[in-house]
């Protein structure tokens, strides 16, 4: 029998309320010792789901701890699956930890991170990404990123992942069928095996295809704001941000290092690193703050180009130009009040003709909504429909790869029928790929990658 487990599932600090919480066969039993409630003569008496106040007595001293509310939830209708206790007390640290003390003198033991949302799992309550999505969800910096999170967690993913897995078990209780009673039963449909297979590698191919999607939704556009020092990068990002985070002066090489802040557009959050000056410099501090500008820049969805329209360009620019043709991009011709120097056809010359081409006085505010118009666009291209939210996406890197397994195994499958091999040789390659698959939801995942995910949990959840 497992442990009843006991922590403070509210955020540290002070609040109204604080929220101390039970999970596991004792859950009642240990609280009953603490809590004495107004109006029953024991809280063992209490009904399910009903809240009573009351008050927290230490057993030993009876001395009052605090004033709560306190409401027992019958197994197995809970988020643990098992006796959940709730403690609703009086939000400063000092109460509920006493509360936690004492639930632990009398039986209780502290959960680990994340130890309620892994029972939860290990109760079959929610799947594995739907424990993932708890998470998220609290993360969550961006209302995309929210919904996503939510979808998942009302069980989206994990219930297109379970109609693949059960579409691949179909074809390979077809050909165990075969292999078991060969040619005393109907004869093998290869035709039809073979358009099973190709429109399970159909569907798998589309979720992967959704995973850079999905890691946008949840963790927002990778934008990177770059160029030549001087050119009004930091009045750019001030300029989208609407206050000064970064600090603007005429001194070149003032931003040293990256810095990363968040906008949100179309409900997404964009994530503006603004960069230090791509040039050449002694300097050992802005040689590090260069060279963290280039993973960014390679790291990046969108790159916005920052070109100061006063000066021809810069062999350094041209170079940066040419480098930046297979990537999405933005030009910013900023410094647009002052006369132009910059050749437009020689600039034009250089980009793809789709290029957005953005003109902005930055330190002034002006032209950046047509700047974020085209942040915009580029978003609504690459996302497509998922902007609205009505896509099943992939989330994470562990989804992607199990995906990619799914995909070799299959493919592994179909060119083994192509080359007329033996049913068992095509059979073992399916039941790979069912279980490559079968470890995004967690029926097939290893304990250390399930320990591995719950690490990443917050004391409490
Ligand atoms: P960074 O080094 O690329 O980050 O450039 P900054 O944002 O620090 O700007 C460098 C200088 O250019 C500062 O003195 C800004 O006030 C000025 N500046 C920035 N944008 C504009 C603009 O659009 N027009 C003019 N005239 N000056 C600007």
């Amino acid at each position: 029998m497992s442990s009843t487990i006991v922590a403070v599932s509210s955020p540290p600090g002070m609040g109204g309320i604080g929220i101390v919480r039970l999970s596991g066969s004792e859950a009642k039993a240990i609280a009953a010792c603490l809590f004495k409630p107004h109006s029953i003569a024991d809280f063992m008496l209490a009904q399910s789901r009903r809240m009573y106040y009351g008050k927290i007595i230490d057993p030993t001293s009876g001395t009052t701890v605090d004033e709560v509310l306190c409401v027992w939830m019958k197994a197995p209708t809970t988020y643990t699956g098992e006796d959940v206790v709730e403690i609703q007390g009086h939000g400063g640290m000092i109460p509920l930890r006493e509360i936690v003390r004492l639930a632990t003198a009398n039986g209780a033991v502290i959960a680990e991170a994340g130890e309620f949302t892994k029972r939860a799992f290990l109760n079959g309550r929610i799947d594995l990404t739907q424990a993932e999505a708890v998470m998220d969800l609290i993360q969550a910096q961006s209302s995309a990123a929210g919904k996503t999170a939510l979808r998942q967690l009302e069980g989206d993913l994990g219930a297109h992942i379970r109609s693949l897995s059960a579409a691949i078990l179909a074809l390979l209780a077809a050909l165990e069928a075969w292999i078991d009673f060969g040619e005393d039963i109907d004869p093998f449909d290869k035709p039809a095996f073979e358009t099973g297979i190709k429109k399970i590698e159909q569907d798998i191919n589309a979720l992967a295809a959704s995973a850079h999607r999905g890691q946008i939704q949840r963790l927002g556009l990778q934008t990177a704001i770059i160029g030549m020092p001087n050119v009004g990068k930091s009045s750019l990002l001030n300029a989208l941000l609407g206050y000064d985070r970064a600090i603007v002066s005429e001194i070149p090489g003032t931003t040293r290092d990256l810095l990363q802040e968040q906008i949100s557009i179309e409900g997404i959050a964009i994530v503006l690193n603004d960069t230090a000056g791509l040039h050449d410099s002694d300097d050992p501090v802005e040689v590090l703050g260069i060279k963290r500008s280039k993973t960014a820049l390679a790291q990046a969805d969108l790159v916005l180009l920052v070109l100061d329209s006063r000066l021809p360009l810069r062999e350094s620019e041209k170079e940066l130009l040419l480098e930046l043709q297979g990537s999405r991009c933005i030009i910013v011709l900023n410094k647009s009040d002052l006369k132009a120097e910059i050749c437009q056809e020689e600039l034009c010359s250089l980009v793809a003709s789709s290029t957005p081409l953005i003109r902005t006085v930055a330190h002034k505010s002006l032209g950046i909504g047509e700047l974020q118009a085209a942040i915009a666009a580029v978003l609504i291209q690459i996302m497509g429909k998922t902007v609205s939210g009505d896509t099943v996406l992939l989330t994470k890197e562990r989804h992607l790869q199990a995906v990619e397994a799914t995909l070799h195994f299959l493919r592994d499958a179909h060119s083994a029928l192509e080359d007329g091999l033996p049913p068992d040789i095509i059979a073992i390659d399916l039941r790979a790929a069912w279980q490559a698959l079968a470890e995004i939801s967690g029926e097939t995942t290893s304990a250390d990658i399930v320990e591995a995910i719950f690490r990443d949990f917050c004391i409490g959840k």
